[in-house]
């Protein structure tokens, strides 16, 4: 059983607005659950941000069955290729407001303990570089990596995490979700981002604060004009993004605001956490901390091991890994070799062991005039001239250079001139990292989880 169910008592286990269940209460609806959903080996759960969406992946687990979590907002053609992928034997919830008795039978029968390499769940990866992937998540990657999270940020039963994101992704439900309730805790869901909110929870019982960098852009906003609201956020414990980079200047905007840094952490639906700033560590902006414990992290480049301060893709290995992608032998060869995940992501490892993100192999990777260059670098670059609001930064073919930088824009007011831009990267970095082509645009691209989708971005 994932969730710590054990020693259920009156204290709050989940608050979705006003609908609040304590952990007694939340044990006997999953148990409920669980009686119901038998001997299912797959459970799909339409995943709204609910009450009722926790007790039915809580009861699930419970069964034995492995949670299969549904975006409540996927087209037509995505939920056919998901059930169809995934085959669930019960789809609990769905859009016509179908909903389950969490009331009935609330002393059947319970199977055994799951076996630890049994799937808990099939998640769907976000999608940001293709079609998403089924990942199947044995129940032991996410016990091991839910405590060592516990242990990197001293994560306890007194910790209230509040949050908005989506419970159909890894960091939502099972960081947002089974996170708290793993450690006897409680979770605080807002159903949408709301810095007031956050702020009022935060003054409240809320400790910790989870979000996405889309989310620490307008909480740094709101906090820089606020002073209360900073203080307010200031006196979280923790507050800890993920999902996507966060921009070394928002980062700074907050800690200066607030005066409380940003926790980042990395990771990925196949991996878990792979990376994480601890409570009691350097919070520098840019950087993702250093591994998690258990979790064996080493840069690659050509087969061969870079060194410190060198461009490598990130491989690792440990605990945390998936059994590999449903229905994908391909995708799940190409990617685990001998025991080790390719990633897909670039990173440069201080010699204290802390990661930098440099971005995806597959579109933030630059080859120009010799160069490898990381999008990442100069789109950071371009966000601390006061002319940009929001940048991404890719290559594109080029006769002389291989590649050209380009950088799509969007402004924060009038469009700054391209030679102001590409000068303020050279003189901030180099002149070989200055964009030679910018596009302004209204806004840029992004999927539900705030991440830049690159492969949207045509001239
Ligand atoms: P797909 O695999 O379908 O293309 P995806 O990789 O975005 O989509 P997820 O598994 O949800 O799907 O996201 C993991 C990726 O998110 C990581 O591989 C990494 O590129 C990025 N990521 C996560 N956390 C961070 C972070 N702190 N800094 C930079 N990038 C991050
Ligand atoms: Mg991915």
């Amino acid at each position: 059983m994932l969730p710590t169910l054990a020693d259920p008592d009156e204290r709050e286990a989940l608050r979705f607005g006003a609908d609040v269940l304590t952990h007694a209460e939340l044990a006997a609806a999953a148990k409920a659950v669980a009686a119901q959903v038998g001997g299912a080996r797959r459970v799909a759960v339409w995943a709204t941000p609910s009450l009722r969406t926790c007790v039915a992946v809580v009861g699930a687990l419970i069964a034995g069955a492995a949670v299969v979590p549904i975006n409540p907002k996927t087209g037509e053609r995505e939920l056919a290729h998901i059930l169809g992928d995934s085959s669930p034997d019960l789809v609990i919830g769905g859009p016509d407001g179908v909903t389950i008795d969490v009331t009935a039978r609330l002393d059947g029968p319970l199977p055994p303990e799951a076996d630890p390499e049994s799937p808990a769940f099939v998640v769907y990866t976000s999608g940001t570089t293709g079609p998403p992937k089924g990942v199947l998540l044995p129940r032991r990657a996410i016990a091991s990596n839910l405590d060592a999270l516990a242990e990197a940020w001293e994560w306890t039963a007194a910790d209230t995490v509040v949050h908005a994101l989506p419970l159909f992704h890894v960091h939502g439900l099972i960081l947002g979700v089974l996170g708290p309730l793993r450690r006897g805790g409680a979770v605080h869901h807002l159903g949408k981002f709301d810095t007031r909110a956050i702020a009022e929870a935060l003054s409240g019982s809320a400790t910790v604060m989870f979000g996405v960098p889309t989310m620490y852009h307008r909480l740094a906003a709101d906090c820089e004009a606020d002073a209360e609201l900073a203080a307010a956020v200031g006196g979280a414990r923790l507050l800890v993004s993920g999902s996507a980079a966060l921009p070394a200047t928002d980062h700074a905007r907050i800690a200066k605001a607030t005066g409380q840094g940003v926790v980042e952490r990395y990771g990925m639906t196949e991996t878990l956490m792979n990376c994480a700033v601890r409570a009691s560590g350097d919070r520098r902006p840019g950087f993702v901390g250093p591994a998690v414990d258990g979790v064996e992290l080493r840069l690659v480049d050509n087969g061969a091991l870079v060194p410190d301060g060198e461009i490598g893709e990130i491989e690792v290995r440990g605990p945390n890994l998936f059994l590999g992608y449903l229905n994908r032998p391909d995708a799940t060869a190409e990617a685990l070799r001998d025991g080790w995940f390719r990633t897909g992501d670039m990173a440069v490892r201080s010699a204290d062991g802390y990661v930098r993100i440099v971005g995806r192999r597959a579109t933030d990777l630059i080859k120009s005039g010799g160069y490898k260059i990381g999008a990442g670098e100069i789109e950071n670059a371009l966000l601390e001239h006061p002319g940009v609001a929001e940048v991404a930064v890719t290559g594109e073919p080029d006769e002389d250079l291989g590649e050209r930088i380009v950088a799509w824009v969007v402004p924060s007011g009038e469009p700054p001139p391209v030679k102001e831009l590409a000068d303020h990267v050279a003189a901030l970095l180099s002149p070989h990292k200055r964009p030679r082509v910018v596009h302004y645009l209204e806004a840029l691209p992004r999927n539900e989880m705030g991440k830049v989708t690159k492969r949207a971005l045509h001239a």
